[in-house]
């Protein structure tokens, strides 16, 4: 039978937090969503991990008929390990949480009664970020969230909490686009209507150590700016169309002065300066034209769907 709502959770490396989690969650899930109608499934992915974790969740996946485990053959990143869960969801709708207990299992009741409102995807906000996440990754994941809110243009708090929930329709769009890199707060906003958040509690990483260092960060944090906007691309245009402009005022200024002076001589250099500047910024325009293109092949080549039909009604 098909369930009513999935569970995603990725895991690398988490033999020490495995066993708490199950715990919290089952207790969790028995308590508040026990009614046979509405049946729960959970989806672990074993992201290549090379501790004990997948013997574990097997473990786990033998005694209860309603646990799948999808194992990956290595180390693929958190985002692609809740793509590979989302390929196997037959719920209507999807909660993802990360496997640390930092995303606490007891909130996932809030997210769901969002989704049953009629939310396609509901955010988690962290209230109270442990201040023992360091600096270094607090202060970028700030950057994250700044830069997201720019390029997607949906006003969330919290981009980086994976505690959410997605209805399923967004979660089969996503599962339609075939990029290899794609930030997976960002993309589910792009093909949701109505979009909101929750605050939900934040704990500290249970046991181990975070997987995301300051490179691994960088990296999404590129794969976001690349993925879900041209705006590097476009700033070469803008860039050549400014130097241009300052290169054409110069030149002006100074024929303004040789009529203004005609006994000045020592502009030579000068004139040559607006000449060049100009050229360079013609230069840059060109980039940016070029880069206009390339960025279209770019959005034709990822093959995202261009929009998801709900439905199509028409009466009998
Ligand atoms: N994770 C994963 N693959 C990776 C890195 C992380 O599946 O390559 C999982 C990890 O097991 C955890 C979640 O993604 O369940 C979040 O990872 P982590 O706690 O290290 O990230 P942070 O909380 O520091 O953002
Ligand atoms: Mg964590």
């Amino acid at each position: 039978m098909d369930a009513y709502l999935s569970i995603v959770i990725p895991i690398y490396n988490e033999e020490e937090n495995i066993t708490a989690l199950w715990e919290r969650l089952s207790k969790v899930l028995a308590e508040h969503f026990a009614d046979p109608a509405k049946p729960w499934e959970i989806i672990f992915t074993d992201d290549g991990s090379r501790d004990r974790s997948l013997p574990m969740l097997m473990d786990i996946a033998r005694a209860e008929p309603r646990v799948k485990v999808v194992e990956f053959n290595r180390n693929y990143g958190q985002h692609s390990a809740i793509f590979g869960a989302f390929a196997e969801v037959t719920g209507r709708m999807v909660v993802t949480l990360d496997a640390d207990l930092q995303n606490p299992p007891e909130e996932i009741p809030k997210l769901v009664a969002k989704v049953e409102e009629g939310y396609d995807v509901v955010g988690g906000w962290r209230q109270g970020r442990q201040e023992n996440d360091s600096f270094f990754r607090t202060m970028p994941s700030k950057i994250v969230n700044a830069i997201t809110r720019k390029t997607t243009g949906v006003k969330l708090h919290d981009y980086g909490c994976m505690l959410r929930a997605y209805s399923r329709e967004v979660v089969d769009a996503m599962l339609l686009c075939k990029e290899r890199s794609s930030f997976i707060p960002a993309l589910a906003n792009s093909f949701a209507k109505r979009v909101t958040e929750v605050p939900v509690a934040h704990a500290e990483r249970a046991a181990g150590e975070s997987k995301y260092g300051l490179w691994k960060l960088i990296n999404l944090q590129f794969d976001l700016l690349t993925s879900f906007s041209l705006l590097p691309l476009q700033m070469l245009s803008v860039f050549g169309v400014v130097t241009a402009g300052v290169g054409f005022l110069l030149f002006l200024g100074l024929v303004i002065y040789r009529f203004m002076h005609p006994e000045g001589t020592a502009q030579g250099v000068f004139t040559l300066f607006a000449i060049l500047f100009f050229f360079v910024g013609c230069q840059f325009v060109a980039f940016g034209l070029l880069g206009e293109y390339i960025g279209r092949i770019y959005q034709e080549v990822r093959d995202r769907p261009r929009y998801m039909v709900k439905k199509v009604h028409q009466a009998k």
